[in-house]
Parts: C-alpha cells; sequence; structure tokens
C-alpha cells in the first residue's frame, strides 16, 4: 500500500507539454502492458528496485523545484501511485502524470495533472485506448498524439473530432522521433488550420536519444 517499484528518479528538464523547459523531479515507475513500436523506454519494462513512498520522497527537494513527472512506463499499472501521488500533492508539489489511456484516469487526485497520451496506429498499440477516459479529463489536463506519418497525422484529426477532444483540454501534436521531420508536421499543422499545440522533445534536443540527463 505504501511502496512502488521504481525504474529510476532523476532530475532534469520537462522536455514535454506545457511545463516544457521547466526543472523537474522525473519518477519513472516499472512495467508497462503495451508495446509501442516506437517505445524508448523498453529497459523501464521489468527491471526495477521496490520502494518505500517515505524513500521515494526523501530523494526529492521541494527547494530546487516543486515540479515532479510520474511517467513509466505506464504508471497506472502500479495502483499504489494513486496514494503515492496525493501524498506528493499535499506535501505542496506539483504533480503531473503521463498515462498512454489503457488503464483508467478516473481515481487520480484532481489536483494531479493528466497527460494523456492517445495512441495512433503508428504505435500499433491503437486499439488499446480507453475511450471512457476522455470524460475524465479536467481542462488543465493535456491529450498528446505522437504522430509517426501522415496517415497518423489524418487519423488524429479524425479521431479529434469524432471524440470532440477540442472542447475537453489542450492538445499536442509530437513527431515520433526519427520519423516524422518536425518541419514536415508544422507545415502539416499549419496547412489544415488544426487548433492544436506542436510539440518537440526538448530532452532530446538537448541530451539527444537518452532520456533526461
Ligand atoms: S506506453 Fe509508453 S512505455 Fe509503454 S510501450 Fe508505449 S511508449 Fe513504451
Amino acid at each position: 500500500m505504501t511502496s512502488l517499484i521504481i525504474n529510476e528518479m532523476f532530475y532534469s528538464i520537462q522536455g514535454e507539454t506545457s511545463r516544457s523547459g521547466l526543472p523537474t523531479h522525473f519518477i519513472r515507475l516499472t512495467g508497462c502492458p503495451l508495446r509501442c513500436v516506437y517505445c524508448d523506454t523498453e529497459y523501464a519494462f521489468r527491471s526495477g528496485t521496490k520502494m518505500t513512498f517515505d524513500e521515494i520522497i526523501s530523494k526529492l527537494n521541494i527547494n530546487l523545484t516543486k515540479f515532479v513527472t510520474v511517467t513509466g512506463g505506464e504508471p497506472l499499472a502500479q495502483k499504489n501511485v494513486l496514494f503515492f501521488m496525493s501524498k506528493l500533492c499535499d506535501l505542496g508539489y506539483s504533480v503531473s502524470i503521463e498515462t498512454s489511456n489503457c488503464i483508467s484516469i478516473k481515481d487520480i487526485d484532481s489536483r494531479v495533472s493528466i497527460i494523456l497520451d492517445v495512441k495512433t496506429p503508428g504505435s500499433q498499440e491503437e486499439d488499446k485506448n480507453l475511450i471512457s477516459n476522455y470524460q475524465e479529463l479536467k481542462s488543465s489536463d493535456e491529450i498528446k498524439f505522437v504522430i509517426c506519418s501522415l496517415d497518423d497525422f489524418n487519423w488524429a484529426v479524425e479521431y479529434i473530432n469524432q471524440n470532440n477532444l477540442y472542447n475537453i483540454c489542450p492538445i499536442l501534436f509530437s513527431p515520433s522521433y526519427g520519423e516524422m521531420p518536425l518541419q514536415e508536421l508544422a507545415n502539416l499543422i499549419l496547412d489544415n488550420s488544426l487548433k492544436v499545440r506542436l510539440q518537440t522533445q526538448l530532452h532530446k534536443t538537448i541530451w539527444g536519444e537518452i532520456n533526461g540527463k
């Protein structure tokens, strides 16, 4: 009830979302039920160390930054993360979670910012998208699409309209690293007059393909 399997923790620059550029504590949880073809964190599928909430919190420093991002793997695969994130909020941290839209988000503390990664066909996991999650999102959350190709782009545009996603919260389009050129995605967004935010993975611009620092 008060422990989690942790793959890694590090202090770095947030590379994505509206918090991009902010110094952030990252907590990566072990395990993921999906196998996206472009996954860059396969090392988080299995290896990890069991840590108590207090042990994890002792490695954070609110004086460095109050921003904490919980990620994976798929962090919601470990149910204790729900209690853990509430505890971080109680301690004054500003918490965000990156989740892959294959597990219900309905029990996430309302103080937590949710980044919901809707899976496109390019991931080969789009059939795992949990449509019921969209009604659980707040206006302060964010929906993210990783775009691998023109087909993915067209799919995402149609999917957004079909599920009325513009009326929920900001939408992010992120190019799949090494697959979709940033300039091509920028032009597609402009040519189609989309009301989405283009984002890069700033940490990869800074440090290359490694995650974080
Ligand atoms: S959901 Fe994330 S961690 Fe899991 S396979 Fe897909 S990209 Fe990798």
